[in-house]
């Protein structure tokens, strides 16, 4: 009863939210997080309504790619109310509950899941057009948490293309298939990188990889991003990159179009 109570809650919040999209990775480092963020960024300055929730409660790294030094929480008849980044985009990340953002979080999974369920279920997201969730790496209890409890997420994969990453979101596509969460696609990120100065392209994690297990999975593929140091520079300065000048852009770009469709 009290998961029923809990379930007709998160319907509840959810319940003007148009398109929930998690976003997924195999592996650390892979730029998960830097893609959800531009992505929520650029589709909200499309005119989208987008919501972004954090839910990596070991490596929160939302508020920063967005150049939120603190981001308090606020409590508002016992909702949470989301920051405000833009006119369009709001924000919540569970680095808004923490004194210090360089203490770790220690807690096993149940106490994890509490914590997520109720961002799920308190956060006063209103009506949007998309809500994007920044999932902590790999098939833990903060993805299975929003596989079993948010209807109709869908995921959206982010590898690098060499075998030693695929090798893991193989993983992440059996935890969706076994959790019947629908993938919306893949993104290969990291694919590759131009030389700025001599213009020769050097595929540094290989190429293609992303690509061609979409296709051996029947899934859609999203779209490449190379590599392009304005991302590594956009993050630091957590300005976006779609203020930057590089390749990556126009594939985020294209990437926000696909999503779009
Ligand atoms: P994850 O969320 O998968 O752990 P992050 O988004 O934190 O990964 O990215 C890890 C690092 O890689 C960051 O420093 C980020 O700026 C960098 N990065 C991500 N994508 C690219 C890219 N296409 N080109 C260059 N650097 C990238």
């Amino acid at each position: 009863p009290k998961d029923k109570a809990q379930d007709e809650k998160i319907s509840r919040f959810l319940s003007g939210v148009n398109h929930t999209l998690m976003f997924m990775s195999g592996k650390g480092g892979v730029g998960k997080s830097t893609t959800a963020v531009n992505v929520a960024l650029l589709l909200s300055e499309k005119g989208h309504k987008v919501g972004l929730l954090d839910i990596d409660i070991h490596g929160p790294s939302v508020a920063g790619l967005l150049g939120l030094k603190g981001m308090p929480i606020n409590i508002v008849n016992e909702k949470i109310q989301p920051f405000q980044v833009n006119d369009n985009l709001r924000v919540v990340t569970f680095q808004g509950f923490l004194d210090n953002p360089d203490q770790p979080i220690i807690w096993r999974g149940p106490v994890k899941m509490g914590v997520i369920l109720q961002l799920l279920a308190d956060v006063d997201w209103g009506e949007l057009d998309f809500l994007i969730i920044d999932s902590p790496p790999g098939t833990g209890d903060e993805p299975l948490t929003v596989a079993q409890r948010v209807p109709e997420c869908r995921a959206v994969v982010i590898t690098t293309p060499q075998e030693i990453a695929l090798a893991d979101v193989r993983k992440s596509l059996n935890f969706c298939k076994q959790t019947n969460l629908k993938i919306l696609g893949i993104i290969e990120n990291m694919s590759g990188f131009v030389c700025p100065s001599c213009g020769v392209r050097h595929d540094i994690f290989k190429t293609g990889g992303g690509e061609k297990t979409a296709e051996q999975w029947g899934i859609a593929f999203l779209g490449k991003i190379p590599i392009d140091p304005g991302v590594v520079e956009a993050g630091d300065l957590g300005s976006g990159i779609i203020k930057t000048d590089g390749p990556a852009k126009s594939c985020l770009e294209e990437i926000v179009r696909r999503i779009q469709e």
